[in-house]
């Protein structure tokens, strides 16, 4: 700051333009998501006119090779293929009581209940049969609670196994779960099926077991912690890890990373509750810099660690780093409705497993198969490039406008966070590739 400049009070990763952002030396031209190294001369030039002169930044760029025009076309909204993955509500029913439940206790607003087996047989035989022989399906069970249905998963991963060797399309299974009800012959299956297990536990005992305990009112803490190792016995045969919903009420990130850690997980990611069905628990206003300096805290450490080449269970940066290092524009945040979707245990087709039993997210159903109006309706509406919010955002070809469900129940509270967190994520990333560029895979 020169003498007498006022200080800036912006928060990091303001937006200055909406074509670049400068970061440390490195330039991310926001329209193709792509990372360039500058000289400082450059950086320099360039950071003198961001924000400033949006016509001469755009000549500097050209004068760099960088394409102005609006670059990858978005997806074709209008006729999504079949979806390649599914999610399969099995148990609308949880034996747990977290109060910032997207699912309500479960339920998902409804009567509780278990999906017939019927439903979830004709979800897997129309998957697959929409998909040409060679290609590959992905199969998740989810709840409420899906061990409380128990026999169903089994069915149901077995009658896929057999359709989808018929047809010569690999079957992969996902799964979430509370791990309560979990046996070891259940880690077993889990395992000699190679499943993606994610644990949901939100901190070390005390921190847990106030914000997930059980129906009754105990903690779930010691519970889990119990029937974890049998499935920790097989981490080498299935991928295992903690999924942290982060509320005002458990902020400290890096603690909770370290707590799971211990706990024998070697990948935690963390997931920021910008909205829940009861109003409890979502982040607002002032958690937001606090979240983001947990987090910057939480990637110091794994900088730290994978710096020193030892391995770190904070998952998040690690996935930001590989999206930057891959550079692929985003037109969406997720996969939801173009590649996913879910289906409740009336056997209709819902947006992803969060828009079950909810009128904004319906896309048709088992009977008739996902209805192709909905669902380009959806994507025409929901992608970045139709987000008047995101036109002016550095950030929108990596965030990709925001979860679905979280903006059209509770708009975009948390922007500066996420572009807080992204440009400290440019800013490590120019620090691996010049310390670590291995790391990467490809240097
Ligand atoms: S939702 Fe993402 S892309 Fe849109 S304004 Fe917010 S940070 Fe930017
Ligand atoms: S819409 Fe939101 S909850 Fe649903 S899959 Fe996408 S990111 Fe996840």
């Amino acid at each position: 700051m020169a003498d007498g400049a006022p200080p800036d009070l912006r928060p990091p990763g303001a937006p200055r333009s909406r074509q670049a952002h400068l970061k440390d030396g490195l330039l991310l031209h926001a329209e193709s998501a792509a990372l360039y190294a500058l000289d400082p001369g450059e950086a320099a030039a360039l950071d003198a006119l961001l924000g400033r002169d949006e016509a001469a930044l755009a000549r500097r760029l050209g004068a760099l090779g960088l394409d102005l025009a609006p670059s990858p076309a978005a997806p074709d909204a209008a006729a999504p293929p079949p979806p390649r993955a599914l999610a399969l509500t099995v148990s609308q029913s949880c034996n747990m009581a977290c109060g910032y439940c997207y699912a309500s206790g479960g339920a998902f607003g409804g009567a509780a209940r278990l999906m017939p087996e019927a439903v979830a047989i004709a979800a897997v035989d129309r998957l697959i049969a929409d998909t040409a022989p060679g290609g590959a399906v992905q199969i998740a069970f989810m709840g409420g609670e899906p061990w409380l249905a128990r026999d169903l998963i089994r069915a149901t991963v077995a009658h896929a196994r057999r359709r989808g060797g018929a047809r010569a399309v690999k079957t992969g299974f996902a799964m979430t779960t509370n791990a309560t009800l979990l046996r070891a012959e259940d880690a077993a299956f889990l395992a000699e099926q190679g499943f993606a297990v994610t644990v949901s536990l939100d901190g070390d005992r005390e921190t847990n077991d106030r914000l997930r305990p059980m129906a009754g009112g105990a903690g779930s803490f010691d519970r889990v912690a119990r029937r974890l190792a049998p499935l920790l016995a097989e981490a080498g045969r299935l991928t295992l890890s903690a999924r942290v919903t982060v509320t005002p009420d458990n902020l400290d990130i890096p603690r909770t990373v370290a707590a799971l850690a211990d706990l024998g997980f070697a990948s935690v990611g963390i997931s920021p509750m910008l909205a829940s069905p009861t109003g409890r628990g979502a982040l607002a206003g002032d958690d937001f810099p606090r979240l983001l300096a947990a987090m910057t805290e939480a990637g110091e450490d794994w900088m730290a660690a994978t710096l020193a080449g030892r391995p770190h269970a904070f998952a998040n940066l690690a996935t930001a780093l590989g999206e930057l290092h891959r550079g692929r524009p985003r037109s969406q945040s997720c996969g939801a409705v173009r590649d996913y979707l879910a289906v409740d245990a009336e056997g209709r087709y819902a947006a992803c497993h969060r828009f079950v039993n909810d009128p904004l997210g319906q896309m048709g159903d088992l009977a008739a198969g996902p209805d192709p109006a909905a669902r380009a309706r959806f994507l025409a509406e929901r992608q970045v490039e139709a987000q008047p919010d995101c036109a002016g955002c550095w950030a929108r070809r990596l965030c990709g406008g925001g979860c679905h469900h979280e903006v059209l129940h509770a708009g975009r509270p948390g922007c500066d966070y996420v572009r807080g967190w992204l440009d400290y994520a440019i800013g490590a990333y120019g620090r691996l590739m010049a310390a670590r560029p291995g790391w990467f895979g490809d240097g």
